[in-house]
């Protein structure tokens, strides 16, 4: 799938060169780009005939040339803590789901860069799809421009900033290409800006694309999803440890860390499942294994294992996850427990899974 659908192009994937390049061909000046540019991401138009600094004419012709959707919602559900999930579909019929998590001070979107992943980890819901289908570099910056005017409407202001973190459906490393372009147009400050560093983009462990990362001067926060600090329960767990071993994996990431700049940390993420890697003394194989390879700037990110019916796991006891975290602090890792947001609506880590739920409350249907 490319940018262009239906023979028009879809805009929300365009760099403002791009639109220069299109803007050019329709014999226009530059600045015109600029306007359409501002119009689409920093006011968030979904409509080319509603920017109403075009003269009508060339908002005609480029309505015939660009399309500025390419994602319907199918349903939206909202938690009691303020979570919103949306369900969408793309123009050719695939799943792609995005979550809003509102905190007092900011507004974090999860976004997926896949539909369905091709990972098998086994404690993910998604992984049941397998992959479907990586999704454009427009169809990762529509979900964004479609979660803030859900929340705040078209054309609004939002309060506050906005964090982006690429830990919905898919592997983002498997999609890198459209995942960093996706990135660059949403930090344009004629634009969303969304500069990178309030990006978090978290990877299960392919290796060549932290070593990629790494050398980029502009680039999102990185997250490693680990879960488990042996190669045995990690290849069951997360089955790309096959792949690539824990081992390298720590290379890799000690590779990243010298590239961080000052005051910068990277995350390893630990989905917590009950008797399965939540005991002491997978707490000390893990503070080891970081200590071992002279791991600094990292902090850990435990994740207690949100329920799905589905799945065969359960989420870890509440004590056992504060006496897993003072292990790695007395180890002298520091580690901080997530609090599960939207578990009520299916939103939560790993329950990602198109999983439209009947007994929920649906509260609209926005194109219903
Ligand atoms: S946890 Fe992430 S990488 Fe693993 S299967 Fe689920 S979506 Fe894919």
């Amino acid at each position: 799938m490319s940018e262009k659908n239906n023979e028009k192009i879809h805009a929300p994937g365009l760099t403002r060169e791009e639109l220069e390049q299109i803007v050019s061909d329709l014999g226009e000046p530059k600045y015109r780009a600029a306007q359409i540019f501002e119009a689409l991401q920093k006011c968030r138009l979904d409509d080319i005939t509603e920017i109403t600094n075009l003269p009508k004419p060339l908002r005609e012709k480029l309505a015939e040339k660009l399309s500025t959707k390419n994602l319907t919602v199918e349903s939206r559900y909202v938690s009691e803590d303020g979570t919103r999930r949306f369900l969408m579909k793309t123009a050719d019929n695939f799943p792609v789901e995005t979550v809003f998590i509102p905190t007092e001070n900011r507004d974090t979107i999860c976004f997926s860069s896949q539909s369905g992943c091709p990972l098998q980890c086994d404690f993910c819901l998604t992984a049941r799809l397998g992959l479907l289908r990586n999704l454009t570099a427009g169809e990762i910056v529509e979900q964004i421009i479609i979660v803030l005017n859900d929340v705040y409407g078209a054309g609004a202001e939002t309060p506050h900033g906005t964090n982006l973190v690429g830990m919905g459906a898919g592997e983002p490393f498997l999609n890198f290409e459209n995942l960093l372009k996706a990135l660059s147009i949403m930090s344009d400050e004629r634009g969303l800006h969304i500069v990178p560093n309030r990006v978090t983009v978290s990877t299960a462990g392919v290796i060549p694309k932290i070593y990629e990362l790494a050398k980029k001067e502009k680039r999102p926060q990185l997250a490693v999803s680990l879960s488990a600090a042996d190669d045995e329960l990690r290849n069951k767990l997360m089955p790309i440890n096959k792949r690539w071993k824990i081992a390298d994996l720590m290379e890799a990431c000690k590779e990243f860390e010298k590239t961080l700049r000052r005051g910068e940390k990277f995350t390893f993420e630990y989905v917590m499942l009950g008797g399965v890697n939540d005991t002491d003394e997978h707490a000390r194989q893990l503070a080891n294994l970081l200590n071992r390879h002279g791991l600094e700037k990292v902090k850990v990110n435990l994740i207690p294992h949100n329920p799905a019916e589905q799945l065969d796991y359960h989420p870890p006891d509440h004590e056992q996850v504060e006496r897993f975290k003072e292990i790695l602090a007395s180890k002298g890792v520091s580690a901080y427990i997530r609090r599960p947001r939207g578990r009520d609506i299916y939103a939560a880590c790993g329950q990602l899974a198109a999983k439209t739920t009947p007994n929920l409350i649906q509260i609209e249907n926005p194109n219903g």
